[in-house]
């Protein structure tokens, strides 16, 4: 598409790898050959075995209007981040991705696509506080209205749509930070009769361990910059739209088709929020790994669960994982690992705050999904912004990103925390 006039985005001109790359067909290999090889071709010119970072933002053409591989403004499109989308594309087994510059910039530029004046979106009472902060304080006063809800309860769910005028079902599934479960399978079915969108923020899961759109999702959003980054190091979002996903029921695309991939094309390019060459290429070498470093997570995540749980000292401890979590069975089914996250009751907030101090190799700070383990007290950190809203979370919680340490030495910082 010409940036200089008002023409119509397409895929094909945007984000789709079909132009852009003589890229193999990886659909039938698995999740970590995929994660590998999915767009990332060698580089044709040299054999690079590294998709190279284009750091480049215009493109010569052959004659006006000849552009070589469809790349002319690297807003509209760029090598190294459409490397990314189709790497992205190919991991949640979608039809189109789109790479951004953070996870709520992602989030942002979906709502803008499928969201107008007067209309409605359901989402988790424990949902990620910015997501929170997004659709209340800059969508609302646009006129979108919405309902926070239990999404572990898809009774509640349906009782909060408002036929005609809920137009998106926003899940998370394990929530932050008090990973609950909500079934994807039982939720699409709700989300489908309305004529609304199904979105599934799949940051906690990764499409290693968690496949939404095989579920019934219609876009998959993610924070990149936790797990499939996984080296906090580099800030970023995704989105994935399924093949054939459509906007909700009545809603007129910009690009003359009601197609929902179409329309996040066009409002990737239109409001711009990309991720840059450099982000895009450090994103696409923590997703090379994502199989690996998930598999530890889980494992290490699993450990302290159970050595937490064998404390008569913490009065409860959240993990998707542990028997005595109210959506175990419903994550067993549709997860094929519990995660990296886990969540505990510490008793006072005094007390939650001690440990937080005393742990040595959890080091204190926000964010997750790095390879090193982290601490925090969601109520004073990353959920300070909900604190007085039906999203206020415990002030005893403390939230562990387990990392991929040493399992030994991490129980043992645990225990000298607690002591
Ligand atoms: C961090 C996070 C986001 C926001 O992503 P940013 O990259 O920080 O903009 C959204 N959802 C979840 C579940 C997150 O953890």
């Amino acid at each position: 598409m010409s940036d200089a006039n008002d023409s119509t985005p397409t895929l094909a001109a945007t984000g789709d790898l079909d132009q852009h790359t003589d890229h193999g067909d990886w659909s039938s290999a698995g999740f970590a050959t995929r994660a590998i090889h999915a767009g990332q071709d060698p580089d044709a010119a040299t054999g690079a075995v590294v998709t190279p970072i284009y750091q480049v933002s215009t493109y010569k053409q052959d004659g006006v209007g000849g552009l070589r591989g469809g790349y002319e403004y690297s807003r509209s499109g760029n090598p190294t981040r459409a490397a990314l989308e189709e790497a992205l594309r190919s991991a949640e087994g979608g039809g189109a991705g789109f790479a951004f510059s953070s996870g709520l910039a992602a989030e942002d530029t979906l709502l803008r696509a499928v969201l107008r004046p007067g209309d409605h979106v359901v989402m988790a009472n424990d949902a990620y506080g910015g997501t929170y902060r997004l659709i209340a304080r800059v969508f609302g006063p646009w006129g979108v209205e919405h309902t926070p809800v239990d999404l572990s309860d898809p009774d509640a769910v349906l009782a909060a749509i408002r036929p005609g005028q809920t137009k998106v079902i926003w899940v998370e599934t394990p929530t932050n930070p008090l990973l609950g479960v909500a079934d994807i399978a039982a939720l699409a079915a709700h989300a489908a009769a309305a004529g609304a969108v199904l979105v599934v923020d799949n940051t906690f899961a990764t499409p290693y361990l968690q496949q939404p759109i095989a579920l019934g999702a219609d876009v998959v959003v993610h924070s990149t910059t936790k797990y499939i980054g996984g080296h906090s190091d580099v800030v970023g979002g995704a989105l994935v739209v399924a093949d054939g996903a459509q906007l909700p029921v009545g809603l007129d695309g910009p690009t003359g088709t009601t197609a929902l991939a179409d329309a996040v094309a066009f409002h990737q390019n239109a409001s711009g929020a990309v991720a840059g060459p450099f982000d895009s290429w450090l994103t696409m070498r923590g997703l090379k790994t994502l199989a690996v470093r998930m598999d530890r997570h889980c494992a290490n995540a699993a450990a302290v669960a159970a050595f937490l749980e064998a404390r008569d000292d913490v009065p409860q401890v959240i993990y998707p994982g542990l028997e005595s979590h109210a959506g175990h069975e419903v994550a067993a089914r549709q997860m094929s690992g519990f995660g990296g996250m886990v969540s505990f009751r510490a008793g006072s907030a005094e007390r939650a705050e001690q440990i937080c101090a005393r742990t040595k190799i959890f080091l204190l700070a926000e964010s997750l999904g790095g390879v090193e383990s982290l601490i925090e007290l969601p109520a004073r950190m990353t959920h300070g912004s909900v604190v007085g809203t039906d999203l206020e979370v415990p002030d005893d919680l403390v939230r562990l990103s387990v990392g991929i340490e040493d399992e030994a030495d991490l129980l043992a910082d645990l225990a000298q925390a607690l002591a």
